[in-house]
């Protein structure tokens, strides 16, 4: 696939530079009008961004927010050619055997409920870091072939619907698996920090979003969990086995296959910090987060605070489109640190609560894919510092840039110096009061 980089050299009717392919319904005849056939028609010169009114003019909507969300590079080269399955964006052997092992799979499972499913999703699936019966039963929850109640009901087997963890709804794949008021706090206390929102998309929407742009170690976390929740579900159900989440999440560490040995370079046993640290004397903590909405659009935030845990500046910044969350918080990083830069900080010790970005920058990859490109661009940057690193934080450890994430539509595009919504108080002085030093 194509990535932008000027889009001289991409032929926007027939050249593959979007993830379903050459755009179909569009207004042919304005772009015909406008001269539209590269990639480079669609950007304006004069913003040195997407050209909306144009794009708005001919593409249908969704195809619209791919478009905005592709995030053109700070430094315009020519356009490269990458491969869109994995994160780093890098063509290797394995990741084409993958790829057609995906491509078999999805064949196989082509019933009409699993063709939202694209082969990246297969391929990221099927190969990713966890054991068989994960797998398949993940495969079985896309196919809709789990013994959920409210099936069961439907093919007039059982009778009762209800969801025997929370007795609250139908239990449905969907519930089950995501939006239980039970299953939520699992995903969200697990490594993935996932905060599964009540009005979330559905299982599938939402396995399809992370597993294409996750690597397979993270893959694997996710089949494990789904794996996980259903046993520990069924335990209640059958032994009366109470449903607890920290139990689940000990069990979920123990189902995940022993690391490769060629990889066991002392960094597999990774414990987190999950509440905020203060920063080392003479460095500054910037946290940044991101919040995706459905529509693909993002919230940013981002908070800078010193040794004694006070806020020295804090921004938002809204509307911005992203392709996926990951892509999110690498725009993300890179606003905030272009905004440490123009605010005068040099000593700065990165935050972020995202596992698969923070995998990304120690890796130091030349990755060939946008999420790659971004996250160099924002190393590009770091030359401007005496000092800079990225470590990581559960979600709980972020809660003030999540704030400001979150709250990024009500304010808009904004800069606080030494100065805070009162709102965000209660979190920043949480900050300080458990990570106050030990005497
Ligand atoms: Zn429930």
């Amino acid at each position: 696939m194509w990535k932008v980089g000027n889009g001289e050299g991409i032929h926007v009717w027939r050249d593959r530079w979007l993830s379903n392919g050459v755009p179909i319904n569009c207004n042919r005849a304005v772009a015909a009008d406008f001269g539209i056939e590269k990639v480079s028609h669609l950007i304006s010169s004069l913003i040195g961004g997407w050209n909306r009114t144009i794009i708005e003019m001919i593409f249908p909507p969704t195809t619209v927010a791919e478009i905005l969300a592709i995030p053109l590079p700070h430094q315009r080269g020519p356009d490269m050619l990458f491969w869109p399955d994995n994160q780093h964006g890098n063509y290797t052997t394995k990741a084409g055997y993958r790829f057609i092992l995906g491509v078999k799979a999805s064949s196989v499972a082509s019933s009409s409920r699993a063709a939202q499913f694209t082969a990246g999703f297969w391929k990221a699936m099927w190969g990713s870091d966890s054991l068989p019966r994960c797998k398949e039963l993940v495969w079985r929850c896309c196919q809709g072939a789990v013994p959920i109640r409210a099936e069961l009901v439907r093919r007039g087997i059982a009778e009762y619907p209800i969801c025997p963890l929370c007795e609250e709804t139908e239990e449905t794949i969907d519930h089950a698996f995501m939006s239980c008021s039970l299953v939520r706090r699992v995903w969200f206390a697990s490594v993935l920090s996932v905060r599964m929102e009540e009005n979330t998309t559905g299982l599938g929407t939402f396995l399809q979003e992370l597993l294409v742009c996750a690597d397979m170690v993270v893959a694997g976390k996710v089949c494990s969990l789904i794996y996980d929740v259903w046993e520990a579900r069924n335990r209640w159900v059958f032994d009366g086995d109470p449903f607890d989440c920290r139990r689940v999440l000990q069990r979920a560490v123990s189902l995940s296959p022993a690391p490769a040995s060629s990889s066991s370079q002392g960094c597999q046993q990774r414990s987190f910090a999950s509440s905020w640290l203060r920063p080392p004397e003479g460095r500054f903590k910037l946290n940044f987060d991101a919040s995706v909405l459905g529509d693909g659009s993002a919230g940013l935030g981002m908070v800078v605070r010193d040794v004694d845990g006070m806020v020295l500046a804090a921004a938002t910044e809204s509307n911005v489109c992203v392709l996926s969350p990951v892509q999110g918080e690498a725009l993300c990083m890179r606003w905030a640190i272009a905004l440490a830069i123009d605010l005068g900080f040099r000593h700065v010790l990165l935050e972020t609560d995202c596992l698969q970005l923070f995998d990304m920058w120690r890796s130091k990859g030349r990755g060939r894919s946008y999420l790659a490109t971004m996250v160099q661009e924002a190393r590009t940057l770091s030359c401007h510092f005496d000092f800079i690193d990225l470590c990581f934080v559960r979600r709980s450890g972020n809660s003030v840039a999540d704030y400001f994430a979150r709250n990024a539509v009500s304010y808009g595009q904004r800069v606080w110096v030494e100065d805070v919504p009162p709102a965000v108080l209660p979190l920043v002085n949480g900050d300080i009061l458990s990570s106050a030093p030990v005497v």
